[in-house]
């Protein structure tokens, strides 16, 4: 925004701006398969998304190397498997799926033996059925999409902080200081990781509620809830018609009245 626009904004606007962080970054790989994934708990086969972490602890540990600037012999790897499901992506008998996992922001280094280790682990004879892969480091994810800034999928670092000044402290974070300019994207309140909710949100009005309470590998799996509660800001009912970027996990619906947010319901999608 700020190479596009900077020259239109005040000098505190492009001050905050300048001063805005991005999170970790993901290296990602895509597989052609020869047939589905071998998970040997049942549970994996028939699920859409799968968060590949084996404990708690093992997550922790994986997150805290990675945000340390190391890269995890074991990472916390999120995996999607989509063609059991929808057959139009793979031939008959075929299949495709991809995962990712954190890498500090900017890495060149190559996860994908540590990542295929991973899923390997949890399906064995997973190697075998590979035909074909394509891998993005965080520079190949850039040049792909230039709002990846070093490979972060999150649209800049969600923090305490930057959760409320994100892009900048302002009263609406969806008005820029140019009159008519707005954003509204995942580097806007309620942050990454919500598609479809960062573009419907209207220019200067508090997000409206919805978010994949099971998608966010940057909390520990308990905070997830409280999180996604205070980060909701806005009331009303919603349908998981209203998301429609959103499929598989659940949706969490939340409503806010004055400055309390409740939970109202879990959705599975
Ligand atoms: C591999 C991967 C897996 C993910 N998994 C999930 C998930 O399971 N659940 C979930 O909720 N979220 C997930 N996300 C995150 C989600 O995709 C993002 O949070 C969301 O797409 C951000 O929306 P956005 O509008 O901010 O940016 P984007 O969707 O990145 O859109 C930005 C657009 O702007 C364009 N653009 C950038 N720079 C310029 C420029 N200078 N000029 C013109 N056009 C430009 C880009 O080409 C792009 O089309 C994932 C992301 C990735 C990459």
């Amino acid at each position: 925004m700020l190479k596009i626009a900077g020259h239109t904004f005040s000098s505190l606007y492009r001050w905050q701006l300048e001063r805005y962080r991005y999170g970790m970054g993901v290296f990602k790989v895509d597989w052609a398969l020869d047939g589905p994934i071998p998970f040997t708990a049942p549970e994996c086969r028939q699920a859409g998304t799968i968060h590949l972490g084996n404990s708690l602890e093992e997550i922790l540990a994986s997150e805290q190397q990675t945000s340390e600037g190391k890269h995890p012999d074991r990472p916390f790897v999120l995996l999607a498997q989509q063609s059991l499901f929808d057959p139009t992506r793979a031939p008959a008998g075929k299949h495709t799926a991809w995962a990712y996992c954190h890498v500090p922001n900017g890495s060149r280094v190559d996860m994908t033996t540590a990542i295929e280790n991973q899923v390997e682990r949890f399906a064995p004879g997973f190697r075998d059925r590979i035909l074909a892969r394509h891998t993005f480091n965080t520079s190949e994810l850039e040049a792909f999409n230039s709002n990846l800034v070093g490979g972060d999928i999150n649209g800049g670092i969600l923090d305490v902080t930057q959760l409320f000044t994100r892009p900048a402290l302002r009263a609406s974070p969806y008005r820029t200081s140019a009159k008519g300019l707005y954003i509204c994207s995942s580097s806007t309140p309620p942050g990454g990781e919500c598609m479809a909710c960062v573009g419907t949100t209207p220019p200067g009005r508090p997000c409206r509620i919805y978010s994949s309470a099971s998608r966010s590998p940057y909390l520990p799996l308990k905070a997830q809830g409280a999180f996604r509660l205070n980060s909701a800001s806005d009331t009303g009912p919603v349908s998981p018609k209203k998301a429609p970027g959103i499929s598989g996990g659940f949706l969490l619906v939340v409503e806010r009245i004055g400055r309390e947010t409740r939970k109202k319901s879990l959705l599975k999608l």
